[in-house]
């Protein structure tokens, strides 16, 4: 590899793909040969095999709509039909897969980046939402290595802007807001800078919401008004040009149709609500009010609406600040990290969170969080755990992601079978380390601190367990649900300890038949009743078990202190002492 070969910085975006290199210690994006520092992110695979991409390819989608492949980030790392969104082509039958079209694209960057730069270059920083799981951060390097790009990271999208607006600004301690509305995704993030530092607060969106799904609809309400096929690729194209045009004017035409920049804001108004909630809970996470906020800027194409500009400035009570070319600004940030990789720009530390708490299922099916969510990474959290049973030889642990108190209802990332030498309940210690490294991905080891033996866990990117819901499903479910989640918790942790208690209940009685009066027995025995009459209900009342189970487990200890007495008594008495 040429050392002085530059780190490309590349912004892969659902619609259009763009990349750069610092050039001179300036990050500069990087023009084709048509002057286009944008491609669309769109790929054409003809009935021969031959592949064409960007501008070419979208050229091919009104006359071969099934062999056009645009949005592909929607698809990549998901399993079939789990984006939530059913493409107008059929992977499987075009014989490729979001990996491969990904890498085709970044392909196709690599050569206009070598094209402009006259030299090959073969490392990359590239940028994806910050809401991607896992797998979709590891699909994304597949793409990248397919290419024939070593990727040196993957860098949040909001992260990437930030360093784009920051960099000039290192002296100043601020706290911002960055509002990206592009063609696929939609992500908020609140973020601090200082001394040359970005910590990202919080993140939150909606990865199935952007420009795309406004111009589907002012497609219907186009091809309604004309009496065309809704679903018309030329009306859908014609309806993106209607709706950049009415950022500007008032009033835009598409075959002698006149549409006003009124009707588009019907349309766009309740998506563009959408926005809102996500907004709102970003800055709660971070802790800011937004009147703290000292910037709030924007970023992605869709940002360009009046009418977004509108609602962000009545939900951060401030004019958004424009000043980054909001097509541009990822992947200027993406470029400058690039430099500050390749040691071409001045070193920034960069710090990112996670979107979603991780953790791993403990007895009762429960969530264990053991780094939880919004924590900065890189970051390495760990926690001892034992057998619940005795004569058991190896744990099974199920690492898990989601903000939900109810194993079962997050997603299983993974799972570490851990042997141990088998012993009583209790004699097992098993320590699990949990490391998100700069690249926001889990690294999980698990070690029995016995033996010292090591286990450790590969996440793959194709991982079948991996359940890919949207990450913001899961937050709005964990609200929804947190009186249900909470009930649910308190009955497993009540029930677990009923469920030890009442053996214990039951030895006591029989050794101490003859040592206690019939009034404490018949206390004890009717408080276990009660705790037995809980458990079975149906209906889970989690409050009346907990309390039942306090009482029982306050005559239980009075029951140990007489076993206790009794026992010194015994040996007392053996040893001719009393
Ligand atoms: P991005 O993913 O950031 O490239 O954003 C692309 C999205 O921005 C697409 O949905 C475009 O239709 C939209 N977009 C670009 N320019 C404008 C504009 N002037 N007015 C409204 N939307 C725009």
């Amino acid at each position: 590899m040429n050392p002085n070969s530059p780190i490309l910085g590349i912004d892969l975006g659902t619609t259009n793909s763009l990349v750069g290199v610092v050039d001179s210690g300036f990050p500069i994006l990087l023009a084709d040969e048509n002057g286009s520092r944008s491609t669309p992110s769109a790929v054409c695979i003809a009935q021969d095999g031959s592949i064409s991409v960007g501008a070419v390819a979208l050229r091919q989608r009104a006359l071969h709509p099934t062999r056009t492949i645009t949005s592909v980030k929607r698809l990549i790392g998901r399993r079939p039909g789990e984006a939530g969104w059913t493409p107008p082509y059929s992977l499987s039958e075009l014989k490729t897969s979001p990996v491969e079209v990904s890498a085709e694209i970044l392909k196709h960057l690599k050569a206009v980046a070598e094209h402009a730069l006259e030299q090959s270059v073969s490392q990359a920083v590239i940028t994806v939402p910050a809401y991607f799981n896992d797998a979709q951060r590891n699909a994304t390097k597949r793409a990248g290595e397919l290419a024939g790009l070593e990727v040196l990271r993957i860098l949040s999208e909001p992260t990437a802007a930030a360093l784009a607006y920051g960099l000039d600004k290192l002296s100043e301690h601020q706290k911002i807001a960055v509002y990206d509305l592009g063609g696929g995704t939609f992500d908020i993030s609140v973020l601090e800078m200082h001394d040359g530092t970005f910590q990202v607060l919080s993140t939150a969106g909606d990865t199935q919401l952007g420009g795309d799904d406004i111009d589907r609809l002012l497609a219907e309400f186009i091809a309604q008004k004309l009496n065309l096929p809704p679903h018309d690729i030329r009306v859908l194209e014609a309806s993106e040009a209607v709706k950049k045009r009415l950022s500007t004017d008032d009033t835009a035409s598409f075959n002698g149709l006149d549409i006003t920049r009124a009707d588009l804001e019907k349309i766009a108004r309740p998506w563009i609500e959408r926005t809102r909630i996500h907004c709102l809970r970003a800055l709660s996470d971070a802790g800011v009010k937004a009147e703290q906020l000292d910037e709030v800027i924007l970023v992605g194409g869709s940002t360009r609406m009046p009418l977004v500009r509108d609602y962000v400035r009545e939900i951060f009570g401030r004019e958004p600040n424009t000043s980054q070319n909001p097509d541009e600004a990822i992947a200027l940030g993406a470029t400058i990290q690039a430099g500050i990789l390749g040691g071409s720009l001045r070193q920034v530390l960069l710090l990112d969170v996670t979107p979603l708490s991780l953790g791993i299922e403990t007895f009762g099916g429960l969530m264990n969080i053991i780094i939880p969510r919004n924590t900065t990474i890189p970051a390495k959290a760990g926690e001892m755990f034992t057998n619940a049973v005795a004569n058991q030889d190896s744990m099974l642990i199920r690492i898990l992601q989601g903000e939900r108190e109810l194993a079962k209802d997050n997603w299983e990332l993974g799972r570490i079978e851990v042997p141990f030498p088998s012993g009583p309940k209790g004699s097992a210690r098993v320590g699990v380390q949990f490391s998100i490294d700069a690249d926001g991905i889990l690294h999980v080891l698990a070690r029995d601190t016995a033996t010292h033996q090591d286990t450790t866990l590969q996440i793959s990117g194709t991982a079948v367990d991996v359940e890919d819901e949207r990450v913001e499903q899961m937050i709005s479910e964990s609200v929804d649900f947190a009186f249900e989640d909470m009930n649910e918790r308190i009955w497993t942790e009540a029930k677990l300890k009923a469920e030890e208690l009442l053996p214990a209940v039951d030895a006591a009685l029989d050794q101490l038949a003859d040592a206690i009066s019939a009034e404490e027995k018949s206390a004890v025995v009717s408080q276990a009743a009660t705790v037995r009459v809980l458990l079975a209900a149906t209906d889970h009342d989690a409050k009346a078990l907990k309390a039942a189970t306090q009482l029982l487990d306050e005559a239980t200890q009075s029951l140990a202190v007489m076993l206790i007495d009794r026992a010194m008594e015994e040996s007392l008495v053996r040893r001719g002492l009393v």
